[in-house]
């Protein structure tokens, strides 16, 4: 009896449970703890109120899957190794928050809510459920697999919180993509948000956000939780030319919200030092009292929350590899250090950019990177370059597959030559925006009008893969009235095809044409080809 009352005396408290939630596309200026006016984001604020919030968060890429998998592991994509959503996944050696909490004694589970993140990929190491359930739908050019909308999602984690033991801690993870484009928030919130609906996702996210809290809260639970918030990337809505994110290393889409909060962590308080999401892992272990990974680059950030400032803010990491192994321009990489940003495309002919943030926060100037207190800073960025090519290529397509491909003469044998000099990703971005002109009067059946602005484009950009691209889709829709064009329809994608033999997109429009021209073999093996490369998927 005393002995059992010693044993119980000396057991140590429970580990807090961690509530960890990711919100896709989520510009930190966008709420209304990050200073939006406005912002329909009360929930959010509320949990800044009661704990955290870091004030320049960066992630490392702005693309999701390299970014989820920077999250989770602790370590930037040059040591994780996923550079692009769809072609990379994350290596069964790398050790993961879920690992680490796992074998630590934690239930754990994960919710997503897009493609990106499926358990295909590799994030799924380390829970004990993976729920990727999401809605698929074939479409003519490819499965497309869609979006759970967050109400769904967080039902799904909220059911599993809700049938945890009280004697076990527990991890959940949680995705929300609502934010991702198109923005099409439900009507509710479509109406109140109507001239700027990506708002109106964000809304729409904290009040899904606001019941998971309000349920929680009801019995205290979400007081003994660590609940952290944070972003995968944010959204360059038209700034410096980018309508989206993956291209430019901007804030507008590397700086992220990040609010932590429970218990250990004190009220109110704002960190202003450079912080990275690389960061989360090893914060997150010190709160739960246990070990950091191996191996990360991370560090944690209770010195900062514990306000001692005495040690110096390690640098901000930044890369897209998207630009290059998507459409062939350069990769750009960047260094943010104090309030210095310094942004770099080393595959092409452009000097190097520098931006003082303290002084311009919208990097509307860029400097000369080789002058004053940036050049330092782009040595440094100069010499980790090296360390952050990617360290596989794309997976090479099965073999027979390319057999085939090459009998039917889709491939050439050549490959595809490397480019010393490669386009910077801001230059080519205004053929981007009329290349998405371009499917627009497709859709509107103004062919003409599509083939007449692809002349242009092509005029500015010779070897853009997406004006070959489009040009098959002209010609696959003036095929539905005059079948002679589905020939050259089938030559365009080809051409794609025999630049870039990884283009899944040009591999599913190939196949309908193929099938539409009744040249079934030629379709059933471009086919193949473009389920070996996976669905159609976005950012
Ligand atoms: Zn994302």
């Amino acid at each position: 009896m005393l002995l059992g009352l010693l044993v119980a005396c000396a057991e140590p408290e429970q580990p807090p449970s961690i509530l960890l939630i990711t919100l896709d596309t989520t510009r930190a200026d966008r709420l209304g703890c990050y200073g939006r006016r406005d912002a329909g984001t009360p929930h959010l604020d509320a949990l800044a109120a009661r704990g955290v919030r870091f004030d320049r968060a960066y992630t490392s890429a702005p693309i999701t899957l390299p970014a989820h998998a920077s999250i989770l592991t602790g370590t930037e994509p040059a040591r994780h190794g996923v550079r692009d959503n769809g072609s990379f996944d994350l290596d069964a050696s790398v050790p993961t928050l879920a690992t680490r909490l796992g074998e630590s004694g934690y239930q754990t589970a994960a919710f997503v809510s897009a493609y990106p993140v499926v358990a295909t990929f590799g994030l799924d190491r380390g829970f004990d459920l993976y729920d990727d359930d999401l809605p698929e739908q074939e479409s003519a050019t490819g499965t497309v697999i869609g979006e759970r909308r967050a109400a769904d999602t967080l039902e799904k984690a909220r059911a599993w919180i809700d049938q945890r033991p009280a004697d076990r801690p527990w991890f959940a993870w949680v995705h929300l993509f609502d934010p991702h484009s198109p923005y099409a928030p439900p009507t509710e919130w479509a109406e109140r948000w109507r001239h700027d609906p990506y708002q109106g996702e964000l809304a729409y996210v904290d009040h899904c956000l606001g019941e998971l809290f309000d349920r929680l809260g009801r019995d205290d639970r979400l007081y003994r939780v660590l609940v952290a918030v944070v972003a995968d990337h944010g959204e360059s809505l038209g700034e410096h030319g980018e309508d989206t994110h993956a291209f430019l290393l901007h804030d507008a889409t590397l700086r992220v919200p990040w609010l932590l909060a429970g218990p250990g962590i004190p009220a109110g308080r704002t960190i202003t030092p450079v912080v990275r999401t690389v960061d989360l892992v090893p914060t997150l272990l010190d709160y739960a009292g246990l070990a950091s990974l191996p191996g990360v680059s991370g560090r944690t950030t209770r010195h900062l929350i514990d306000g001692d400032a005495t040690e110096p803010p390690r640098p901000a990491e930044l890369e897209t590899w998207y630009p290059r192994l998507r459409r062939g321009w350069s990769e750009l990489v960047g260094r943010v250090e104090g309030s210095t940003k310094v942004v770099w495309a080393p595959s092409s002919s452009t000097p190097p950019e520098a931006y003082d943030l303290s002084r311009d926060p919208f990097e509307r100037q860029s400097t000369d990177a080789r002058l004053g207190a940036a050049l330092p800073i782009l040595e440094r960025l100069q010499r980790s370059t090296a360390l952050r090519s990617p360290s596989s290529t794309d997976p090479p397509l099965d073999p027979e597959v390319e057999r085939q491909l090459t009998q039917l003469g889709y491939l050439s044998t050549g490959g595809i030559t490397a480019a010393s000099d490669r386009p910077h990703p801001r230059e080519r971005l205004p053929v981007l925006r009329g290349l998405a002109e371009v499917q627009r009067l497709i859709g509107a059946q103004q062919l003409e009008r599509a083939s007449a602005l692809l002349d242009r484009l092509e005029a500015m950009a010779p070897d853009e893969l997406g004006i070959d691209l489009n040009r098959g889709r002209v010609h696959r829709a003036q095929g539905e009235s005059d079948p002679s064009a589905l020939e050259r329809a089938a030559a365009a994608f080809g051409r794609v095809i025999q630049k870039n033999p990884r283009h899944r997109h040009a591999w599913w429009a190939l196949a309908e044409v193929e099938s539409l021209r009744g040249r079934s073999e030629a379709a059933a093996a471009a086919r193949l080809a473009a389920e070996r490369l996976g669905p159609t998927s976005d950012r």
